[in-house]
């Protein structure tokens, strides 16, 4: 994995901390696709006698400028097969995201796509990668923010947040903004909650609205949750297609498994391979990252400490299934099959099935 594709970090502004957090895309970089996720591969550089879009006026310079920089995604342009698994879901979002974001203009009336979209289920089960896919493959600029930055972050300031995050993003139409946590944003706490936190929730529904009714307005709303069950109904109608993103399967598994260390020197064998995802049911594509991250420190903890700094890279030995073994102990599935139950619940109620 490059570090180019390492650099496609997830945006710092409150995104989820933890192993998740670290983007190792799990396949080998196509360096032919190497690209960024704004179609033009870099920032927009505005120069002052540049005019302004009339969009953005009354939108403070700053937000505008973080927006840019922090929240629009530069990070590398993603396919569909970097997501391992999860074949129901990546079809069904071909068909109605995709193509109509591509084909406007067959995509009309009855086949117009939904403008909200939610990704629900465990953590680390790849609802981000999901919504940088859409992007790159609907030639869309990504913009990424946690909605818990919105109220914790930014207090105060969290509705006109929202509000210079869309004018931005009708700027850099196609756009995917992608909500993060979303249900910090639209619970049905947050209510009674003070003030600050109902005002940017109000303003994320009118934008919601604005982008649902504002037919030329090419803009995908994707919220992605842990929790679908905190959000409320308003906001629930408002997110159209609601998918379940589940655990990875036993064949995902051993692809983000073959992914991973198809750049490492090891000696899995295929029957080896049948043993870990046998012995990772249970585990989100991101315990299974954190697994192969654990497993392939083997080598490196048994080289002799006095050798480390003059040990060849050629020399350190092959990852083994020892060290697979071993990290299957250190690291655990981290969703309760008791969460799991509450997911399946909930997409039998509230879910999108096609
Ligand atoms: P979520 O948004 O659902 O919490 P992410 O999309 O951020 O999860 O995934 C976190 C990390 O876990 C990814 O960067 C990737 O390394 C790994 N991962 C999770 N799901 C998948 C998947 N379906 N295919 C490949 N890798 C995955």
């Amino acid at each position: 994995v490059s570090t180019a594709l390492y650099g496609g970090a997830k945006k710092s502004l409150g995104t989820r901390r933890g192993p998740s957090s670290k983007f190792i895309p799990p396949v080998i970089n196509r360096e032919e696709d190497g690209c960024i996720m704004r179609p033009d591969n870099k920032p927009p550089d505005k120069t002052d006698d540049e005019p302004i879009d009339e969009r953005l006026k009354g939108i403070d310079p700053k937000m505008i400028e973080l927006i840019n920089n922090e929240i629009m995604d530069h990070g590398p342009k993603l396919h569909w097969d970097d997501v391992a698994g999860l074949e129901f879901a990546k079809k069904t979002i071909k068909e109605i995201v995709v193509w109509p974001m591509l084909r406007p203009d067959i995509f009309t009336g009855l086949r117009g796509p939904p403008k909200g979209l939610l990704l629900f289920g465990p953590p680390g089960t790849g609802k981000t990668l999901i919504g940088k896919c859409i992007a790159s493959q609907s030639k869309s600029t990504f913009f990424c923010i946690s909605a818990s930055s919105l109220t914790s972050k930014w207090v105060g300031e969290g509705e006109k947040m929202v509000r210079a995050l869309f004018a931005v993003a009708r700027c850099n139409q196609p756009a995917v903004v992608f909500i993060d946590e979303i249900d910090s944003l639209l619970s049905q706490r947050s209510d009674n909650e003070h003030e600050a936190s109902r005002r940017i929730k109000t303003e994320f529904l009118v934008q919601l609205d604005g982008a649902a009714t504002d037919s030329d307005d090419k803009i995908l709303i994707i919220g992605a949750t842990n929790r679908p069950q905190e959000i409320d109904e308003a906001a629930r109608r408002r997110l159209v297609k609601r998918l379940y993103i589940p655990l990875p399967e036993d064949i995902a598994r051993r692809q983000i498994i073959t992914n991973l260390l198809s750049q490492q020197k090891h000696e899995l064998t295929d029957q080896h391979l049948d043993i870990i995802c046998q012995k990772s049911d249970g585990y989100s594509g991101s315990d299974m990252a954190n697994l192969c991250r654990e497993a392939a420190l083997g080598p490196i903890r048994s080289i002799p400490f006095e050798q480390i700094e003059t040990i060849t890279s050629d020399e350190v030995r092959a990852i083994k299934i020892e060290d697979f073994l071993e990290s299957l102990n250190q690291v655990r599935a981290s969703v309760s099959a008791k969460d799991l139950d509450l997911y399946t619940e909930w997409n039998k109620l509230y879910g999108s099935f096609g």
